[in-house]
């Protein structure tokens, strides 16, 4: 039998069963709190600093004081893979602005909850990786970067939600959402880049999306094999005239999309520089 997981909250470990917070936590009450999703890859933490590094800069953009530091951050995510003996999973490090009353007002909540989870994930099939993915434009537009900025991951994922769920309906198991201007933003959970003409291109962070960290990963490694990249502003236009497409993510990694809104994107199986560019990264991931 699978050992149970031990959770950490606030520098203690709790067997999964008993790893619980406060109902009036405003995590839960309003998803007034931040989030990070990390892979592990040979048992060591994959970009580790720069997940905490985005960690902070969300709690920061929403005013919310994380109660230990980053380096301590760190040491509590790499004793929570130790103690749970992973080699390769997924660890999920939550910040809440803690219990308050049921009202908005932050300045009530007076225990911010730290959380470090370490499970497995898989998020798509494996035979998509070596088929490519279908994909679907969906009808909700990515937050607007004054309302919830989408470069904070906050816990209220409600936006990112509401696509997939319009996702699934047209039996995609991702979405490709559009920012307020009408352009390419990113996928529900994940960044989108397509390949035209040997350049790889991907919308900007002002188009409004999470500045993924795989994403960052994937363009320092195109620029190491001397594929151009582009940062520029994209339409479904270009989705449907694209060579290539693929989506990054921590969990998901990179997938490749061979069809978006039922049309097949350039030959309609995954591109060369896509495998090529997955090959590169798990070199890197397994170094
Ligand atoms: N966009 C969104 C909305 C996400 O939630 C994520 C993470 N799942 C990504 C992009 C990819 O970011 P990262 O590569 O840092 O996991």
């Amino acid at each position: 039998m699978a050992a149970v997981p031990k959770i950490y909250i606030n520098g203690k470990y709790y067997d999964q069963p008993d790893a619980k917070i406060s109902v009036y936590d405003h995590g839960l009450l309003y998803g007034d709190g931040v989030f990070e999703g990390i892979r592990i890859y040979s048992g060591k933490a994959f970009k580790l600093k720069e997940h905490v590094a985005r960690l902070f800069e969300s709690a920061r953009s929403i005013k919310l004081e994380v109660p230990i530091s980053e380096p301590e951050m760190v040491k509590a995510i790499n004793d929570t893979i130790a103690l749970n003996n992973k080699r390769d999973g997924y660890i999920r490090p939550i910040v809440t602005r803690g219990a308050g009353s049921l009202g908005l007002d932050p300045r009530k909540c007076s225990d911010p909850q730290v959380i470090v989870i370490v499970d497995d994930i898989t998020m798509y099939p494996p035979e998509l990786y070596e088929s490519g993915m279908e994909i679907a434009t969906v009808s909700t537009i990515r937050n607007h970067p004054n309302a919830v900025n989408p470069r904070i991951k906050s816990l209220n994922y409600l936006n990112n939600i509401l696509a997939k769920i319009e996702g699934i309906q047209a039996g995609c198991l991702e979405s490709l959402m559009l920012n307020h201007k009408g352009e390419i933003a990113e996928c529900s959970g994940d960044n989108i880049f397509l390949v035209k003409h040997g350049v790889l291109r991907t919308p900007p962070i002002d188009a409004g999306i999470l500045e993924g960290i795989t994403r960052n990963t994937v363009i320092e490694l195109a620029k190491l094999a001397s594929v151009p990249v582009e940062e520029i502003a994209l339409t479904r236009h270009d989705v449907f005239v694209a060579d290539e497409c693929f989506l990054t993510g921590t969990a998901a990694e990179i997938i490749p999309v061979t069809k978006c809104d039922a049309r097949a994107i350039g030959t309609g199986k995954p591109g060369p520089i896509t495998q090529q560019l997955r090959a590169a990264f798990f070199r890197m991931a397994r170094a």
